[in-house]
């Protein structure tokens, strides 16, 4: 596919002048310990995320500046500053405390993207504690599952929330305090035998604590992955993972002072929480959490509100605004944007041709995993975007490209995406599967699990993951690129490939479509989508076969389940599918 690269006036012609003008200045002779200096620390050389991102702001001259601008479901609206952050997550360390919550307990949260899951995740990483949020949309199994498999001591959530999962929670006996928040209800707590209030617990606590002596080394967080891939796993991340987190958010997602930052990911997901809170607050930067879930128009109408200037979401957001159309954005003033991401899942080129004019602007992939705890490659916006390229590592990493046996491959040749371990936001084990964890190591490089290239000029190209390549006739094609041509045609909102057992082939590749609202599916259609997907790409990597779907099965962060479509297609067993969105 032929995408013109996207110049970049100088970075001293540009609007605002990048935090990382020069990429090639600063990744020559990079060392992490120079970016330690420009964090905080606790006294006796300790770190606390909580330190570093509310009561460092809270305690200097940002101490009444807003750090969050919070928009509820059914509209409401509330703001905190730093200041009042450090004040309640103070109360709730101090409510946990009083519960005997000591440093390494886990407390999870289950709930909504309310000011009070901020509030008690902070709280609780004060105390030491070892944080994990659940996804809001979970059912009872998948809470089980990772409220059982975490050991965790203390659950945060709301009533509706509780009561869905109400069968399960007398079948955790490490779970010891359940704390209900009565946010989005009219009337008192409705509490149930043996929770807390939150409201009742907070109103007696003390504004004042001193926050736990943790080192740079003790864990701080757990991510349930994805799921995309088989079931998830619990990456644990350290204290020191938000020195990575604060660096990205200077240099790749180019937070300044003046700006209004929204990150759609819910903290269920690791983009949620390192984007979603660390490196925007280590930052000292206001950001907008909207409650409510997608919908383009609300969508466009939080950026028009809010000013939004620097915004990160997800391919799957931008391919439903596509979807839904380019009369709605005409309807909003969106010129407040400057600086928009995209992580998640591999950015078709058409997305970002699609944002240019909508958004004036190109939209910056870049690609990271739980596991990596932070963004390691990325567009930045001083450097040319080439539509379809995540970009080039962040200073301070090696990315390599490695065949089979894991020895380095030339540029242009696709292998195992690896990275050099030693980053420090770099997951320290899986929560009780350490085997699993040594097994990602190989010959001094982390195996990704992706599959990538690099061009000449050092940007790396998403292929597919490991799992998902296909091998059709000899050659590997990544499902990837089929799908961007795919969703080219003008019919087509989102595309899922395959590989489908092949006698003769090996595989071959299947397409499923779904198309763009207006369109319907037909025998014409089938044959003018194959027929444009054969112009755009070589005839052994077009799909052999099209199935159009109403919609593809994703995972709750928004990312197409290919090993879902191929066990369906083949009438194999699911696997584990507690991440899969329900319609
Ligand atoms: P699981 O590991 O449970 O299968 P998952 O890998 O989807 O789930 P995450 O850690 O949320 O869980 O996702 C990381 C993966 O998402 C990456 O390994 C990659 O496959 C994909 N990804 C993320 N960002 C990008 C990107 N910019 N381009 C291409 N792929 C991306
Ligand atoms: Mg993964």
């Amino acid at each position: 596919m032929d995408y013109k690269a996207i110049r970049k006036p100088e970075a001293q012609k540009m609007k605002v002048m990048p935090n990382l003008a020069d990429y090639e200045q600063v990744s020559k002779n990079f060392r992490w310990e120079d970016i330690h200096k420009e964090l905080d620390w606790l006294p006796g050389g300790f770190l606390n995320k909580a330190h570093e991102c509310i009561d460092r702001h809270a305690k200097g001259s940002r101490r009444d500046k807003l750090a969050l601008l919070w928009e509820g479901k059914s509209g409401d609206r509330e703001t905190y500053t730093f200041g009042q952050l450090k004040d309640e997550t103070n109360r709730f360390a101090n409510v946990l405390k009083g519960m005997g919550v000591v440093k390494g307990d886990r407390v999870f949260f289950f709930m909504e993207r309310v000011p009070e899951l901020y509030i008690a995740l902070f709280g609780a990483l004060k105390v030491g504690a070892i944080v994990g949020p659940l996804f809001s949309a979970f059912g009872p199994d998948p809470v089980r599952d990772r409220l059982l498999d975490s050991g965790a001591k203390v659950l945060v959530t709301q009533p509706d929330l509780r009561r869905r999962i109400a069968q399960i929670l007398p079948t955790l006996p490490q779970l010891k305090h359940i704390i209900v928040v009565n946010k989005g209800q009219r009337g008192p707590n409705p509490l149930s035998n043996g929770d807390l209030s939150y409201e009742a617990l907070m109103s007696d606590a003390s504004s004042s604590f001193d926050i736990a002596k943790t080192s740079m080394y003790d864990y701080s967080i757990m991510h349930y992955t994805s799921g995309t891939t088989g079931k998830p796993k619990g990456a644990v991340h350290r204290h020191m993972a938000v020195i990575q987190q604060y660096a990205t958010g200077r240099w790749v997602l180019d937070l300044h002072e003046d700006d209004i930052y929204w990150c759609t990911a819910d903290p269920g997901w690791v983009t949620g929480t390192s984007y979603g809170m660390l490196a925007p607050w280590s930052n000292g930067i206001t950001q907008v959490i909207y409650e409510g879930g997608f919908r383009a128009s609300a969508w466009y109408e939080m950026i028009q509100k809010y000013k939004v200037t620097v915004w990160y979401t997800a391919p799957t957001a931008i391919r439903m605004l596509m979807k839904a159309g380019d009369e709605v954005p005409k309807h909003y003033d969106l010129s407040s944007l400057r600086y928009i991401n995209s992580v998640g899942e591999p950015l078709n080129p058409e997305a970002i041709v699609w944002g240019l004019p909508v958004f004036n602007q190109a939209i910056h992939d870049n690609w990271w995993q739980t596991e990596t705890g932070a963004i390691l490659i990325g567009n930045y916006p001083a450097m040319d975007v080439r539509p379809g390229s995540m970009g080039k590592p962040i200073p301070g990493i090696e990315a390599g490209i490695l065949d089979d046996n894991y020895d380095q491959l030339p540029h242009g040749k696709e292998g195992h995406l690896a990275i050099r371990p030693g980053w420090p936001s770099m997951f320290h084990t899986y929560w009780g599967n350490q085997e699993l964890y040594n097994s990602r190591f190989r010959k001094g490089w982390y195996i990704t699990g992706d599959r990538a290239r690099r061009d000449e000029s050092g940007y790396f190209w998403f292929v597919g993951r490991t799992d998902d390549v296909i091998n059709t006739a000899g050659h590997l094609v990544g499902p990837f690129e089929v799908e961007s041509a795919l969703i080219e045609h003008p019919a087509v909102a989102e595309a899922g490939v395959i590989g489908k057992p092949d006698p003769i082939a090996m595989e071959v590749v299947k397409a499923f479509v779904s198309l763009k609202d207006g369109h319907e599916p037909s025998e014409q259609l089938r044959n003018e989508i194959m027929r444009f997907a054969r112009q755009k790409l070589a005839a052994a990597v077009a799909p052999r076969e099209i199935e159009f779907v109403p919609s593809l099965p994703k995972t709750r962060s928004g990312k197409i389940m290919r090993r879902l479509l191929k066990a369906r297609e083949l009438g194999l067993p699911e696997g584990d599918t507690s991440t899969l969105e329900e319609d």
